[in-house]
């Protein structure tokens, strides 16, 4: 199949509510994604995402705000009058028919003649790696292939946006990691602007090339999946992506070269001075992996800040340990790597643990 044109999708100001305005779904919405990009929207349980997505493809109705697909506001266009290919998560496909009649579907409905018809359906099977499953029905394919052909029936119609409605997630764990990376080359070789929905974190890093990060109807933070795991914008963003130690408290001293920051459960941690730091509520945040731990009476490099703390539980998970420390009232976690022939701190041991000045992000709460 060849290269599709690539288009922006932007929400302006989005808003969208039920029962009158009563509940508010989706609040004051801006994004935009970029021609050719592979965008995630990623969040908890009922944060909106679908609603969102459902919007695009105009299943669902904004009373706020503007949808502009190539620059042209779309808002009041209904769903078959925009050029827009949505995967649903059930796949959607016709039990009835055979795999090369529901990828047709959609070309047939459009009154394609026969010869460009049989090219296009047997490009987009080819594409997806399904051509010698052509006469089969839908129940005679895995979950895997049936992903495949219902991904097959949207892109043969050449829609100008893919929409992909948790794609994964009716699939197990090894193939969701198999077909992730199939959807991402196929998505690369189309050129197709992208947006998909999806609650799994590790899903959205893995493939996405930017991401928006929602929140009860709120975009909380957008950016590529590096730049929002290492540099979070609020509390509900740094927990979400990836784990992270969460502290919350008070920097009630910045000053010289450092940052007193009283903890709610660990006390006075004080750090050095940062650009971002301002004194009033704040919560540190820092990676399990960036703590470095020794045992108790052991010499501490002095490049860390150390906190004292007693083991309370360690999981042995292969590549690292990840230990569960009390410190104060506060439990932190830490992951160390694990090589062959060593030995785990043992729960209850009295242990230091070193905190990476770099890599502590200070959050306003
Ligand atoms: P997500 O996809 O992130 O799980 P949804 O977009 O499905 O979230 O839902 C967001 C919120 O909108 C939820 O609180 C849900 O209960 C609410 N919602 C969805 N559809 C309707 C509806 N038709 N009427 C009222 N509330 C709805």
């Amino acid at each position: 199949m060849k290269q599709l044109k690539k288009i922006a999708v932007e929400c302006r100001n989005i808003g969208l509510s039920y029962d009158g305005g009563k509940t508010e779904v989706l609040r004051d919405i801006n994004l935009r994604v970029e021609p050719g990009e592979f965008f995630a929207l990623l969040g908890p349980s009922g944060s909106g995402k679908s609603t969102l997505l459902r919007l695009i493809a105009g299943f669902n109705q904004h009373q706020r705000g503007q949808l502009l697909v190539d620059g042209k506001d779309i808002t009041g266009v209904p769903p078959y009058g925009r050029n827009i290919g949505m995967v649903f998560q059930s796949y959607a496909l016709w039990p009835h028919m055979t795999i090369w009649d529901n990828v047709a579907f959609g070309l047939v409905e459009r009154r394609m003649d026969r010869a460009t018809i049989k090219q296009k359906v047997g490009a987009a099977l080819d594409l997806v790696g399904l051509t010698q499953y052509a006469n089969r029905r839908p129940n005679q394919l895995s979950g895997g292939q049936q992903q495949r052909v219902a991904l097959a029936r949207t892109i043969v119609i050449e829609p100008q946006v893919l929409l992909l409605d948790e794609p994964l997630s009716n699939l197990d764990k090894k193939l969701r990691v198999q077909m992730r990376e199939e959807l991402r080359s196929l998505q690369r070789t189309l050129g197709i602007t992208t947006i998909f929905v999806t609650h799994d974190q590790e899903e959205a890093m893995t493939t996405a090339d930017r991401m928006a990060v929602m929140d009860k109807g709120v975009v909380q933070q957008l950016g590529t999946p590096a730049a929002l795991f290492d540099y979070p914008s609020n509390p509900f963003v740094a927990n979400f992506v990836g784990t992270t130690n969460l502290l919350p408290g008070h920097v009630d001293h910045v000053g010289g070269d450092v940052v007193r920051f009283r903890g709610n459960d660990v006390g006075e941690i004080r750090l050095p001075r940062h650009p971002d730091v301002r004194e009033g509520p704040t919560a540190i945040s820092f990676r399990p992996h960036t703590v470095r731990m020794v045992i108790g009476d052991a010499v501490r490099d002095p490049g860390y800040v150390w906190m004292d703390g007693a083991v309370e539980h360690c999981e042995f998970l292969g590549e690292f340990t990840r230990y569960r420390v009390r410190v104060g009232k506060a439990t932190i976690t830490a992951d160390q790597a694990h090589y062959s022939g060593m030995s785990p701190f043992s729960e209850r041991s009295a242990v230091g643990l070193g905190i990476d000045a770099t890599q502590v992000r200070y959050l306003p709460i």
